[in-house]
């Protein structure tokens, strides 16, 4: 049995082609380490469901990347793309299902096949956290959203809230500021986290106002739309009569396909040394996916030029 099994793998080996990396997601960390490993010479399969870009491609303006103030996030991972592009970087749009992480080869099935190599590079990125409070599911799309940039429009001269006290609560309201009748900044402790820069930007916006101790209960509608959340500030329950609700109270890794594979930290983030490499050899990842102190373009992009680093130790050289 074990006989025909390798037989069967042997032949199967010939029609498929064997890929140095493959890369899984295509966000600032899959495309910075598609470039490094095309410039060192591997043969690179990057793979992305959506479009390259990830979650930047939703941030109205990122003022922190060195050497592009206040760029708008889709208009610098069409950057970094076109600089991926102009190396020999096999790009294929398909949704990763599976993979099978065997000593020397690991697999990668999509929906449309399977491709092999001898390491694979994760960087599926990060979804948004939902708040976990009642009304979230009933009105999720319906006056609850998790991005500000993709449903801000629909609120144009409207009320909304802004759900957590981080960079992303602090650039969503100052993007919603632009379009919104009023802006509330909802933030669960007396002082934000968001940078300061944006929290100083925030404050000179006349129409946005940032409510501190302040925890959603309940997000509350009309059976149709959201008309309101149900709060508590500083000890007192209070509603808040609104039109919309954007959560930005953190994000969720996504690790599916690695789950119970690799090594996790707190909240479920990958743990990898500092060559990127998991708990598996061969198996790196990279970008939000991974437990570290700084979640940015710049750190995501770093991770993925190390993980290529890690790379090349791991073929030796
Ligand atoms: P963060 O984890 O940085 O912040 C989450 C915020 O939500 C905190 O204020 C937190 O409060 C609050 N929060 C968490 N859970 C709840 C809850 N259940 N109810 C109410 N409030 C809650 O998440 P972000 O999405 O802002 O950022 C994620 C990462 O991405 C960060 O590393 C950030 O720096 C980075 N980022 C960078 C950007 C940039 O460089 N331009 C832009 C956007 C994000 P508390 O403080 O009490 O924990």
């Amino acid at each position: 049995m074990q006989n025909w099994r390798s037989r069967f793998r042997k032949k199967k080996m010939e029609y498929l082609k064997m890929y140095d990396l493959i890369i899984i997601g295509g966000g600032p960390a899959g495309m910075t380490a598609a470039l490094y490993a095309a410039r060192a010479d591997l043969n690179v399969l990057l793979l992305e469901r959506g479009v390259v870009g990830g979650q930047v491609i939703n941030t109205y303006e990122v003022d922190n990347y060195p050497g592009f103030p206040k760029i708008n996030g889709a208009e610098l991972m069409m950057h970094f793309s076109e600089h991926v592009e102009q190396q020999p970087v096999e790009i294929r749009y398909e949704e990763v299902t599976d993979v099978e992480l065997g000593e020397t080869i690991k697999c990668v099935r999509t929906y449309n096949g399977e491709y092999e190599a001898r390491a694979i590079l994760y960087c599926a990125g990060a979804s948004p956290k939902p708040l976990g409070v009642p009304g979230e599911d009933t009105y999720r799309g319906r006056g609850v959203s998790y991005c500000a940039t993709c449903d801000g429009a629909f609120f144009r001269g409207r009320t909304v809230a802004v759900v957590g006290g981080g960079d992303t609560a602090a650039e969503d309201a100052a993007y919603l500021a632009r379009a919104c009748k009023q802006v509330y900044v909802l933030v669960r402790k007396p002082y934000m986290r968001a940078a300061a820069s944006l929290q100083r930007k925030l404050k000179e916006l006349e129409n946005v106002t940032i409510m501190y101790e302040t925890v959603v209960r309940e997000v509350q509608g009309d059976g149709t739309f959201v008309n309101g959340v149900d709060i508590i500030r500083a000890g007192q329950e209070e509603t808040l009569a609104l039109d919309g609700v954007f959560a930005a109270i953190g994000i969720v890794p996504e690790t599916g396909l690695l789950k119970g594979k690799v090594d996790t930290c707190t909240q479920g983030f990958i743990a990898t040394d500092e060559y990127m490499m998991t708990s598996i050899p061969g198996v790196f990842a990279a970008g939000d996916v991974v437990q570290k102190v700084l979640r940015q373009i710049i750190t995501a992009a770093a991770d993925g030029a190390v993980a290529v680093t890690g790379v090349l130790r791991y073929f030796d050289l």
